[in-house]
């Protein structure tokens, strides 16, 4: 069977684990579980089926964005201009505030 990747909601490791069917007994279930949330596969005929299925679904964690420094960054590319730099200021205090949940009715 393929190596399992991480978990795409925990990042935790995953283990195949098999059931026999409900509807005929001699049909045995394979999926692949997450060791700590749970995370499942449907049920398939075989493991490698289940592998291929949890391994299509797993994602790399999205890459953390320093918000903070791409803003100081446009303020420098901005053009030498205070009235541009106030309106683009903000606006990213607006879109941060709306964002982040906060109240702004400008
Ligand atoms: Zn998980």
């Amino acid at each position: 069977m393929n190596e399992l990747k991480p978990c795409p909601c925990c990042g935790s490791t995953a283990r195949p684990v098999g059931s026999r069917s409900g509807i005929n007994p001699h049909w045995k279930l394979c999926r692949v579980i997450c060791d700590r949330c749970g995370l499942t596969t449907a049920n398939h005929s075989t493991p490698e089926e289940a592998a291929a299925a949890w391994n299509t679904r797993a994602t790399p964690p999205r890459a953390e964005v320093d918000v903070e420094g791409v803003i100081v960054d446009v303020l420098l590319l901005l053009p030498n201009d205070g009235a541009v730099k106030a309106n683009v200021a903000s606006c990213i205090r607006r879109a941060l505030s709306r964002a982040t949940g906060g109240n702004d009715a400008t």
